[in-house]
């Protein structure tokens, strides 16, 4: 029915406020920076970047440095330079990964479009700097975070990517198995 979204959001509006004067468990606000660290779940701001291994994060960086978030990211506030081996061969990973964070707009669209599971978005706050400019880029180094961090801030969603990670190379062990040429017999 035409309409039916705005009368739901309508009807947990009403119920939040009327409910407010009951119970403090209606009460979507709360007294910040009295209350602590009230971060859920849900909470999206700015992008990081997946590293695996605890003890390796740039060899275990997701990142392939394909740069398809750095052309889809609408306000253009993500600036990427693929690594050169010593011979100049290009690497599968990002020497430079910056995201100006005083333009991100946190709207998600690099997590979307990302198609190896390398960027999601952190759920950090109180980032305020007296410099406006290089306190506000976030290089490649701060912005990789192990995906035991990832299962600590959002544990439904790393899992979930963690399966369908799992499920690729499922997939490509068995194509992989079935296109090699068995051995020939002596
Ligand atoms: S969250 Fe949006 S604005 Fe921020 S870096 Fe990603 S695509 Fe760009
Ligand atoms: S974060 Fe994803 S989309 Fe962006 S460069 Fe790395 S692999 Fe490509």
């Amino acid at each position: 029915m035409l309409g039916i979204g705005i009368i739901k959001g309508m009807a947990v509006t009403a119920k939040n406020f009327f409910g407010s004067f009951v119970s403090k468990k209606w009460l979507p606000t709360v007294q910040y920076p009295e209350a602590g660290n009230t971060i859920t779940a849900f909470s999206r701001n700015i992008p990081f970047l997946v590293y695996d291994k605890e003890d390796s994060p740039l060899e275990t960086m997701r990142c392939v440095a394909c740069k398809i978030c750095e052309k889809e990211c609408p306000p253009q506030c993500i600036y990427i330079v693929q690594e050169k081996d010593a011979n100049g061969k290009l690497l599968k990973r990002p020497r430079i990964f910056d995201i100006d964070i005083s333009v991100c707009m946190g709207c998600q669209i690099c997590v979307e479009m990302c198609p190896f599971e390398s960027i999601k978005m952190d759920s950090v706050f109180e980032l305020s700097s007296e410099n406006r400019f290089e306190g506000l880029l976030l290089h490649r180094e701060n912005l990789l975070k192990s995906n035991s961090y990832y299962h600590q801030i959002h544990p439904q969603e790393a899992q979930e990517v963690d399966d369908r990670l799992a499920a690729k190379q499922k997939k490509a062990a068995a194509t992989a198995a079935a296109t090699t040429p068995s051995t020939p017999a002596p």
